[in-house]
């Protein structure tokens, strides 16, 4: 990309402008302008990115902002919590385990610093919300006498739930486990995501209102067709929890589970016996996490396990003896494409290598060998990838002849998962056992709304943007409005920013516990990064396509036209007087980020 200089493209616009312009041209008193300026509040590509659609931009500014706009570094942070639990009311959460595709999108990775720590400050801003126990604000008093039944209690279900809650619609969650969270708490190890964060952001979801009923398995414990009746609208988000199975010999032995059913177990506190010889079947998430889990479950077993303690493990656990047995626990993942194809979050998966799993690429399982009914290896084949299938990833072919076995005390598939349709719901299935809607965000059935993984498995901020678009598409549905998904707007590009404008800053990476000692227990990896961290990463925020108040079109414009008032909101700080200005384009071309273009006139 070349940016050119401003006088270079100002003398560039000086000549189209003197064989364009003509007396009609004048729009402005002044009588020389043939373009004035004005401001356009553009989408960013992190927003545009992000699947929950926060506004990130407002966000980072909001903090960045705060010295000028003499507010506390706490005054700032919590009016950032309400701007960013506006969309997403979990960021504690999500600034842990979100992939985060806003930075992938962020205009900055084209700097040569890198794109800003999005989900880094994320969490600053959730944490900071959870410890201040900030509350969130109901947009009405007003409660409303329809009632909505959420199925299904993941980031999905409470993203709906919020968003209707404090809409003022009363609202029941029916969950089928103990405690609600959905993967969150279920899949999610909680060295990624600890308890405590999860049920802090919960219970603050909760407290708007909203009845929880856990232990009650919709189509089980109560007909999905009561809840037609009883309710006037009903959101399906029940997730996929039904782990794919290998369909090999040998599958029904003791000692071989999905990942979805083992993580499931381990995430209740339920004991189970691996050994130390794992073999972990698939390339996603969960294949990852549960060989991760069995790491640390195999290091577990070699210390005192009535001593375990999720929390302290670390300093129950006598190190020396537990080193001397760990050198023996081995956990293996197979998968049958490369890394390139693998669908797991880059970044786990080397996180995984790190702490000592190893990866089999371009391998798959063909039988389980058992012992006296439990598992006691698995042999497997390889493989070579051919022409791209209908995913578009490479199809991978055995190779004749390359059958190889490895020991195994137990086999994990993690190949996927699938809804677990019961009773009624079986109603809205396809023929692939997923749920369609339309348009309306309705299934076949009218009043009956779904999303999350129940459509296809994603990442959990797309099932918090689906369960917010819901929750509008049910206002709209019992306000007899027709609900219309937003148009597509498309985001500011680098091409319309001037680099040379913001300082090269470096980037604030996350400190994470060194492997050898994670391994040891399910404490939190991560640390967040320090406030003034977070303030700086702020800072390389550009703010793209929005005022930021930099002063650069004031200083500039030759006629004096542009004034300031800071105590206008963010983007309407700046204002021009058109009886001065001239059309000279200079504000337009000085502007940092995207914000002015010279739009009035012919
Ligand atoms: C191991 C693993 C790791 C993951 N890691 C990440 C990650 O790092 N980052 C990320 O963004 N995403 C990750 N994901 C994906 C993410 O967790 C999901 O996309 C997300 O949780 C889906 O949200 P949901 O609300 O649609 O469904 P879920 O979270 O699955 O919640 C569905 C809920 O519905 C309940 N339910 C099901 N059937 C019924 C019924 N009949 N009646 C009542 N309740 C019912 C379930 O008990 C569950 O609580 C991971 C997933 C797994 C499995
Ligand atoms: S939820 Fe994910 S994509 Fe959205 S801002 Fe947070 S890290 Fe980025
Ligand atoms: S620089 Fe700021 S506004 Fe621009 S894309 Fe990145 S985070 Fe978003
Ligand atoms: S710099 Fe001043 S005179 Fe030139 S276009 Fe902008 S406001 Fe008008």
């Amino acid at each position: 990309m070349e940016i050119q200089s401003v006088p270079a493209r100002a003398a560039q616009l000086e000549i189209v402008k003197n064989q364009t312009a003509s007396p009609s041209d004048v729009v402005v008193t002044c009588g020389e302008s043939w373009k004035c300026p004005v401001y356009v509040r553009q989408m960013p590509p992190c927003r545009n990115e992000c699947p929950s659609s926060e506004d990130i931009r407002g966000y980072l500014t909001v903090v960045a902002a705060a010295e000028y706009q003499k507010k506390s570094p706490e005054e700032a942070l919590d009016e950032a919590w309400h701007i960013l639990t506006d969309k997403n009311p979990m960021p504690a959460t999500h600034g842990r385990i979100c992939p985060h595709p806003c930075e992938d999108g962020c205009n900055r990775k084209n700097k040569s610093d890198g794109p800003v720590a999005i989900n880094n400050f994320e969490r600053v801003v959730g944490d900071h919300g959870l410890e201040r126990g900030l509350r969130f604000k109901k947009l009405t008093e007003k409660v409303r006498k329809e009632r909505v039944a959420v199925i299904g209690s993941g980031p999905s279900g409470l993203s709906c739930v919020y968003q209707l809650a404090r809409r003022g619609y009363p609202v029941t969650i029916f969950e089928a486990y103990d405690k609600p969270g959905g993967m969150l708490r279920y899949g999610i190890p909680s060295y990624r995501l600890p308890d405590k964060v999860l049920d802090g952001e919960i219970k603050n979801i909760l407290d708007l209102g909203v009845e929880l009923r856990c232990n009650t398995r919709v189509g089980v414990d109560i007909p999905f067709e009561e809840l037609c009746k009883k309710y006037n609208a009903v959101y399906v988000a029940i997730g996929a929890h039904r782990g794919a199975k290998l369909n090999v010999p040998g599958e029904d032995a003791a000692n071989v589970f999905t990942a979805a059913d083992y993580l499931n177990r381990i995430n209740s506190g339920v004991k189970v016996d691996l050994g130390n010889k794992v073999v972990v079947v698939g390339g996603g998430d969960s294949a990852i996490d549960a060989a991760r889990v069995s790491l640390r479950m195999a290091h577990k077993g070699a210390g005192d396990a009535d001593q375990f303690d999720t929390e302290s493990a670390q300093t129950v656990l006598d190190s020396a003896r537990v080193s001397k047995r760990l050198s023996h626990a081995e956990v293996a993942i197979l998968y049958r494409r490369t890394r390139a194809e693998m669908p797991a979050i880059g970044h786990e998966i080397l996180e995984a290598e790190k702490e000592g799993v190893r990866i089999e690429f371009l391998a798959a399982p063909i039988e389980i060998l058992t012992q006296d009914g439990r598992v006691a290896g698995i042999q497997c084949i390889r493989m070579e990838l051919g022409e791209p299938d209908k995913s578009g990833r490479r199809r991978p072919i055995p190779v004749k002849g390359s059958e190889f076995t490895i020991e195994a005390t137990a086999v994990i598939s993690g190949i996927g998962q699938q809804p677990d349709l019961a009773g009624g719901l079986m109603e809205l299935a396809n023929q692939w056992g997923w749920i369609n809607i339309r348009n309306n965000r309705q299934t076949g059935l009218d009043g009956v709304f779904a999303g999350g993984d129940v459509l296809g498995l994603g990442i959990s901020s797309r099932s918090v943007g689906e369960g917010r678009k819901a929750a509008q598409a049910i206002e709209a549905y019992l306000n007899g409005r027709e609900y219309k998904p937003l148009p597509m707007i498309r985001p500011i590009k680098e091409t319309h920013l001037r680099f040379d404008y913001y300082k090269d800053a470096p980037r604030h990476e996350k400190k994470s516990l060194p492997a050898e000692e994670r391994i040891r227990g399910f404490q939190e990896i991560y640390q967040r990064l320090t406030r003034d961290e977070a303030v700086a990463e702020a800072k390389r925020c550009m703010s793209c396509g929005l005022c930021f108040n930099c002063d650069q079109c004031r200083i500039y414009c030759p006629r004096e036209a542009v004034s300031r008032d800071l105590a206008r909101p963010m983007g309407q700080v700046m204002f021009t007087d058109y009886t001065k200005c001239n059309g000279c384009h200079i504000c337009s071309l000085i502007c940092p980020c995207g914000y002015i273009e010279m739009g009035m006139g012919l």
